[in-house]
């Protein structure tokens, strides 16, 4: 290897051998392991025994012995030391067909053929792997006449306006907040943070951005949104603080007709395309309470905290026990006087040791400086909780128990009710908190193992009311059982209107056919999730069932490349527009209602927004991260009217 006189990794060049030998002793082996074999082929890693021990149902595999941990440690070390002494430039990632193999070294098993292409998609190695490659030249005169409008700046638009600024599209965003992030810049109540792993917050191109926690807070996501915006030079693009209200379909122009309101009133903007990136857990879902106006205190919903809230020795009254209200509380108690919880339907929970702390220091120096480290890592993350999710959603026929569906289904409620027990004292507290419905049936609550909602529940400082609400007056809140609990402030941890796709917003389609008419019956459906009927040159960013199936920045990133896909056939083959067929749309939802009327979010135990009253799911989809890929890499244009 050449020495190079300025490296790409300048604190590694100056990095001592105890640092290094720190660092590699912080690192997951088995990602050192299979890392180390991609980049040097070493035979011996291979050949590393193994062994293996299970976790309730999860298997965890390791080195044999602490002497092949040893050797594992050192090999990482040695690599890194003669890295740094030649210069630590740049380094290729090492043959592209090594990666099953290697992939499947981090592992401990073979990786599965299926899953194959999405894990080397999903690792990042090629951070443009899901950009739009352009079939053929465009016609500069026609690529530039064509506009796109993003509605919405937070993780979906923004990947969209990365990925058509690098495709030379033109595009404009519009955006409802003062800064960009969406439902991760609303929702900064105390305690908010992510409950999948950071890494799969970040996009295939930002897999190198740091956040410092394992499951980010609301603050460092964040960060990854402005990096996003300022890496990307996407700010001057972004109409701030300004809202689509809404939307028609010009026929003769084959435009749309976009309306909005920002601090110049209102405006009619006009765009070729229309990619929607307003999210589904985004409009708050105020209920609607006997008495709620009458309240004479402040109140707000958990996505509207106020910057300046001072709750300090206050009482506060949650209402609402989702992952916002379980989040909540905990970190609330650090600042109220007293907290009194409104829990209508207690949720599983899940104790993750280490889901509130910080990562090791070494581990952000490894992602900074080990050769591709920070991909292998998202790679490993990804294969254990990201594309076979989908699978925590089968129902199995012939498993027969009263409170659960299948075998794995059992050992999670099992594993939740232990949890339970561990933390609380009193057995008639553990019977409230344990749900009727099947763990996954709604969504079920990451919390942190060593210190969450069960742990302040039983303390003087909480009261929990289980009887429901009568009604709310001047200073609090009648329960049902007609105690009167007066309260200084009350917060609504109410959830979000997650089944009112695209709401408020009215778009109207070919022929005055407005959203409202396509979705009257059944409620919202799209076709892929991202496409309706008379609606043309429209995409939707995570619409209708798509939740469960992957990640929702890897969502995100193939429906762009789908719509972007779209795009290239109008603009290359000289079209005006791109609409689903009603058949395509029809087919492919009367398929994914089916298997989900299997799926164990139609059980009657749960009442959540996963089942809307249409009995059918709009947000859930049945199809695992590999069939959505599959059906998004390619859009089949017979499904389509293209005009
Ligand atoms: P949610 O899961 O919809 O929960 C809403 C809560 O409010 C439920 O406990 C519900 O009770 C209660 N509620 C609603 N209307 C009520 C009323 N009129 N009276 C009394 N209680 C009422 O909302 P969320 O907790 O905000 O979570 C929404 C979604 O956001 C989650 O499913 C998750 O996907 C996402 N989220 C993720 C994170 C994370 O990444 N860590 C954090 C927060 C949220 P019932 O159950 O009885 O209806």
């Amino acid at each position: 290897m050449a020495t190079i006189e300025a490296p790409v990794r300048p604190e590694l060049h100056g990095a001592s051998d105890d640092i290094i030998d720190d660092a590699v002793s912080f690192a997951d082996p088995m990602v050192l392991r299979g890392l180390l074999y991609q980049l040097t082929g070493d035979p011996d890693l291979k050949a590393m025994p193994l062994k293996r021990t299970t976790m309730g149902r999860m298997e965890i595999v390791s080195p044999a012995t602490d002497d092949d941990l040893a050797m594992l440690h050192r090999k990482a070390a040695d690599f890194l030391k003669a890295y740094r002494d030649s210069g630590a430039g740049p380094i290729g990632h090492g043959p592209p067909e090594r990666l099953p193999e290697s992939f499947g070294l981090v592992l401990g098993r073979p990786v599965e053929e299926e899953a194959l292409d999405l894990m080397i998609e999903e690792s990042a190695l090629d951070p443009w792997a899901r950009a739009l490659k352009w079939q053929a030249q465009p016609d500069p005169e026609r690529l530039d006449s064509f506009t796109v409008m993003i509605i919405g700046a937070g993780m979906g638009g923004l990947n969209s306006a990365v990925q058509l600024k690098r495709a030379g599209i033109r595009f404009h965003m519009i955006e409802k907040n003062g800064d960009v992030g969406g439902t991760g810049y609303e929702n900064r109540y105390p305690g908010a943070r992510v409950d999948t792993p950071s890494r799969f917050y970040m996009n295939l191109f930002g897999v190198d951005f740091q956040n410092p926690y394992a499951f980010g807070t609301h603050v460092e996501n964040r960060k990854y949104y402005d990096w996003v915006a300022d890496e990307f030079d996407l700010r001057s693009d972004i109409s701030f603080d300004t809202e689509v209200r809404s939307m028609d379909w010009d026929e003769q122009a084959a435009m749309w007709n976009i309306h909005i309101d920002g601090p110049d009133g209102p405006h009619t903007l006009r765009a070729h395309a229309v990619i929607s990136g307003v999210g589904f857990l985004n409009r708050p879902n105020m209920p609607q309470i006997e008495g709620m106006e009458s309240f004479q205190g402040p109140s707000w919903h958990t996505a509207r905290w106020p910057d300046d809230a001072d709750l300090a020795g206050k009482r506060v009254a949650v209402i609402g026990t989702g992952c916002t209200g379980y989040q909540l509380v905990p970190e609330l108690v650090k600042q109220a006087g007293h907290v009194t919880v409104f829990q209508r339907t207690p949720q599983w929970m899940m104790g993750i040791p280490g889901y509130l702390a910080k990562s090791p220091e070494q581990l952000l120096w490894l992602d900074r400086n080990l050769p591709y480290h920070s991909n292998f890592m998202r790679f490993k993350s990804f294969y254990g909780t990201g594309p076979y999710l989908a699978r925590l959603f089968d129902v199995d026929p012939d498993f027969k128990d009263p409170y659960t569906v299948s075998e794995g289904n059992k050992a999670a409620r099992e594993r939740s009710i232990e949890f339970l027990e561990r933390k609380l004292s009193d057995p008639a507290l553990v019977e409230l908190m344990t749900p009727k419905h099947p763990p996954w049936s709604a969504r079920p609550v990451a919390v942190d193992a060593d210190y969450c909602f069960l742990d302040v529940i039983e303390t003087d400082q909480v009261t929990l009311v289980t009887s429901g609400i009568t009604r709310i007056n001047a200073t609090g809140i009648e329960a049902g059982d007609g105690s009167q609990q007066d309260v200084d402030v009350i917060v609504y941890a109410t959830g979000f209107r997650a089944n009112d796709f695209l709401y408020p917003m009215e778009i109207t389609g070919r022929d005055g056919v407005t959203i409202g008419d396509l979705w009257a019956d059944g409620g919202p459906r799209a076709y892929l999730g991202c496409m309706m009927p008379g609606f043309p040159n429209l995409w939707v960013l995570y619409g209708p069932n798509t939740n469960g199936g992957l990640p929702v920045s890897q969502y995100h990133e193939m429906t762009m490349l789908y719509a972007m896909q779209c795009m290239e056939k109008l603009i290359l083959d000289g079209k005006e527009s791109i609409e689903v067929t009603p058949q395509a749309y029809w087919r492919y939802n009367n398929e994914l209602d089916a298997i989900n009327g299997t799926k164990l979010w139609a059980d009657p135990r749960a009442n959540n927004y996963y089942w809307t009253k249409h009995g059918r799911t709009a947000s859930q989809t049945p199809y695992t991260g590999f069939e959505v890929r599959n059906f998004m890499l390619k859009p089949d244009f017979d499904d389509m009217d293209v005009r």
